[in-house]
């Protein structure tokens, strides 16, 4: 978090995907961040209820002055609807998550159309909540927006619930342990390879596609034959992750009607 430059005050949710050592030995630091930070905010923390033991001891690691900001939501089936978050069970020798995050839609408002009807000032924030301002609409002052999505999904063979993350996101974090070769390797351990996070994509009609979590029998020079093989399957954007590197969510395309 220091390194990139993320603050605890920074964050809200805490989002375990399974209890494997590479996926949530980086917990304690973080608590204990947001413990030492004096977050004062909710921060809410979805695991599996299945490895609440874990939970427990990666939650208390060490000794410190402890918070009580954290809130726990153990899954047990799916989550739906609490706040922008959606996580469903995935494929994995042990219980594993994955998550969506959905922003609401919303409208942008048109600067030369609420001059147009001389709405300035405090008007605008009144248009925006009651809908009219005068006999004014909003949907004559702005058009729909709409909200932005992103999915993360980590530690799967491939599933139905894989697709229904995915399905339409602007940006599809996913795992491609493996190249198509090793696809025997794959399905055993429960993972996916970098043709299936491709076919991902493009079934699910997805803008921005980044690989990671790539297995330690590959070297850096293999990271392109990621990248390659995902191309095969889908024609879209691809990035392969670095650590720190930040990827924005592509914005969302507003169509301004023609006055
Ligand atoms: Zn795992």
């Amino acid at each position: 978090m220091v390194h990139a430059g993320m603050s605890a005050h920074d964050v809200h949710w805490l989002c375990v995907t399974h209890f494997h050592g590479d996926h949530c030995l980086g917990v304690p630091g973080v608590v204990q961040r947001i413990a030492r930070d004096r977050v004062r905010h909710p921060v809410r923390a979805v695991y599996p209820g299945s490895g609440e033991d874990y939970w427990r001891r990666l939650r208390h690691a060490a000794a410190f002055a402890d918070t009580s900001v954290i809130a726990e939501h153990p899954l047990s089936g799916e989550l739906d609807g609490v706040g922008p978050l959606t996580a469903r069970r995935l494929s994995h020798p042990v219980e594993s998550y994955g998550y969506r995050v959905q922003e609401p839609d919303g409208r942008r408002m048109l600067p030369e159309r609420l001059a147009a009807h001389g709405i300035r000032g405090p008007e605008v924030g009144e248009l925006q909540r009651t809908g009219s301002v005068r006999g004014v609409t909003l949907d004559q002052c702005s058009v729909p927006k709409p909200g932005q999505s992103m999915a993360f999904v980590m530690d799967t063979r491939l599933c139905d619930a894989v697709f229904e993350l995915a399905s339409g996101v602007d940006l599809l974090v996913i795992e491609s342990t493996f190249l198509a070769e090793e696809s025997a390797l794959a399905k055993e351990y429960g993972h996916l390879t970098a043709y299936e996070a491709g076919q991902v994509a493009a079934e699910a009609g997805v803008r921005r596609l980044v690989l990671t979590h790539f297995s330690e029998r590959y070297g850096f020079d293999d990271e392109p034959a990621f990248t390659a093989e995902a191309h095969q399957s889908f024609t879209g954007e691809i990035i392969t992750a670095r650590d720190l590197m930040r990827i924005p969510v592509p914005r969302r395309q507003v169509h301004t009607p023609v006055k």
